[in-house]
């Protein structure tokens, strides 16, 4: 039998996160008056303590042995060589998977859904509010929470809220509180029940909402979650590349090409970034963020300045955006329809660090149903897209005949997403193109905001 897995012993989980504002210069965030946002106008929305990580710039930051503890239920994930996929494409491309299908909810949000509890917890925190589209980064936090017996209330989308009621009993089971958005409960909420009682719902919304009910709580003890976009959210997802070029070690082997899909960015963030340092330090590596067609924010927008959310709450963010009113096709990787990208994401790509990639649903859902065919492992709708660009890079490999190493951050298991299986497998799906004139009409708002920098770091 050949080796397949490289399983870190426990006692080699990294020790420390990889900050990469140590090695880039970014535009800062900007506040309404088109000021620099200060870290204390933060402090109703975040606690203290990730508000310092979230503008820190030590390179490298201590995870804390009470979140070691918690993340050491699935850590190290499994670095694997995916043998029966490499033999089905007939490339000779050695191709390795980041396994971060094997947490508790199945992804890789748990990687700061944990270290977010945790430092709201030290911080005297009690109660923390979220959003979640599909309710992949609901039941994460739910997770979370439970661990350190803080309260968790979720404003889940409606109408995934209604489609997916096993993400809901996901939350449940864990403790958490999780209600369909809009709600009766903020006055974000009962604006939109107004306007329509029988609406949808949207994550801009479900955003509001959650704000709303963090800063809105007088006592105090609340506060507010994000899964992913933000800095201290990319650097909790650190762990994965950190872990990864350890296993490569193991392996004797290091990559060629990395690749990730990103919606907001981290999970390739946290696989990409400990090698964005090697690639700076000079090793000739292709790294890949992979978008659908159908949200094509860092190969078809521009960099600019946006709000995160759709209500126009969050400050100004320098990044790739769509602009924040843009709507994507209702493809099924929901994790994957963000108007924006992650600043840090963006900064890079704008160095020329990474190669942005666009796929379509089809291609996605091809490469996902033979990965579950071959390595047995179903995909996560989002991470699909992955090994869509991972069989684009194979079959490269194979009419050039060149040994490439190639890594993905396999994102996620779809276990509760067969839905969209069933759909795919019935000849339901289809790809959704995607016009210059959409994209020109939905970033015309960007033109009301400052324009960043074109900063070089090096
Ligand atoms: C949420 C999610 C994503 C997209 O989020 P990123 O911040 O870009 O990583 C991708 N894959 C899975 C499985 C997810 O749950």
């Amino acid at each position: 039998m050949q080796t397949k897995s490289f399983v870190l012993p426990k006692n080699e989980i990294p020790r420390k996160w990889y900050n990469i504002l140590a090695d880039i210069k970014m535009n800062p965030p900007l506040g309404p008056d088109g000021k620099p946002v200060s870290p204390d106008m933060l402090a109703p929305v975040f606690p203290m303590n990730l508000i310092e990580q979230e503008v820190s710039s030590e390179r490298w930051i201590d995870i804390p042995e009470a979140v070691l503890d918690v993340l050491s239920i699935w850590r190290p994930a499994p670095l694997t060589r995916a043998t029966a996929f490499e033999k089905a494409l007939g490339t000779p491309a050695k191709i390795y998977f980041k396994n971060e299908g094997m947490s508790p909810p199945g992804s890789h949000k748990p990687n700061t859904a944990v270290p977010q509890a945790y430092y709201n917890k030290v911080f005297g925190i009690d109660n923390i509010t979220t959003e979640t589209g599909a309710g992949q980064w609901g039941s994460a936090l739910s997770f979370a929470c439970a661990q350190y017996g803080l309260t968790c209330k979720v404003f889940m989308v409606r109408i995934s809220f209604d489609q997916k009621p096993y993400r809901k009993a996901m939350m449940q089971t864990w403790g958490g509180h999780c209600i369909a958005s809009p709600s009766s409960e903020t006055k974000a909420g009962r604006e939109a029940l107004e306007k329509d009682p029988d609406t949808p719902g949207s994550l801009g919304i479900a955003i509001s909402e959650a704000v709303e009910a963090a800063v809105g709580d007088t006592s105090g003890k609340t506060r507010y979650s994000l899964g992913s976009v933000l800095n201290h959210v990319m650097l909790h997802q650190t762990i994965i590349g950190l872990e990864a070029k350890k296993q490569f070690e193991m392996a004797g082997d290091y990559p060629d090409i990395i690749i990730g899909c990103a919606g907001g960015g981290s999970n390739f963030a946290g696989l990409a970034f400990p090698f964005v340092l090697d690639k700076m330090n000079g090793k000739p590596i292709e790294i890949y963020p992979v978008e659908p067609k159908a949200c094509p924010t860092m190969t078809r927008a521009p960099f600019a300045y946006d709000h995160g959310d759709t209500a126009g709450y969050t400050p100004l963010l320098p990044m790739h955006s769509l602009g924040h009113n843009f709507v994507p096709a209702p493809i099924h990787a929901g994790g994957l329809r963000y108007h924006g990208m992650a600043p840090t994401v963006s900064q890079l790509v704008n160095e020329g660090l990474l190669t942005p990639k666009s796929v379509g649903q089809m291609a996605a859902y091809e490469a996902g149903v033979l990965w579950a065919r071959t390595e047995g492992f179903i995909p996560a709708p989002e991470t699909t897209s992955a090994i869509a660009q991972v069989v684009k890079e194979a079959r490269k490999a194979k009419e050039e005949g060149k040994e490439k190493t190639i890594v993905f951050s396999f994102s996620g298991h779809g276990l509760l997403d067969l839905g969209a299986y069933e759909k795919y497998l019935a000849g339901e799906l289809s790809d959704f193109t995607l016009e210059d004139a959409e994209i020109e009409k939905s970033t015309e708002i960007l033109k009301n905001y400052p324009t960043p920098e074109t900063i070089r770091s090096r």
